[in-house]
This record gives C-alpha cells, sequence and structure tokens, in this order.
C-alpha cells in the first residue's frame, strides 16, 4: 500500500525562516522529505504510524530500479 504523495504530516516553520517548513517530528524539512514516506527519519513518528498502518517508504528500491527511465515527465 502507498500513497503518491505523503504530505499530511504536521508541519513547523524554522525559526527566523517565513517560508521554510520542517516535519515536527523528525524536524526534516519538507522541501527535502517531497513528499515521500522515506524523506522522514526512520524514528519520525508519523512515518512509523503510517508504516504500521501498512504503507511501505518505498522510493530507494524503485528509484535503483527505474534510474534509467525518464522519471522526470
Ligand atoms: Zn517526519
Amino acid at each position: 500500500m502507498k500513497k503518491p504523495y505523503y504530505i499530511d504530516y504536521p508541519q513547523e516553520p524554522f525559526e527566523g525562516h517565513m517560508h521554510k517548513y520542517r516535519c515536527v517530528y523528525c524536524k526534516v524539512e519538507t522541501t527535502i522529505i517531497n513528499g515521500q514516506l522515506e524523506g522522514h527519519l526512520p524514528s519520525c513518528e508519523y512515518r512509523v504510524k503510517l508504516e504500521d498502518a501498512g504503507y511501505d517508504a518505498t522510493g530507494f528500491s524503485e528509484k535503483l530500479v527505474s534510474h534509467d527511465s525518464d522519471d522526470f515527465d
């Protein structure tokens, strides 16, 4: 089971950066998470909760398999 984007996690602004946001739990910047579950740290409460619910943090193996295809379209 996988969602195309994981964007329903709680976010908070970086101090001093009005337009930069990060995950409340793992403190990873939203632009690094990029809507992907594996963008969160493995210990992130949000990621752990979704993985417990049966969602996969795929991505890595998928990207390795399809690196030669035109994914950027
Ligand atoms: Zn997180």
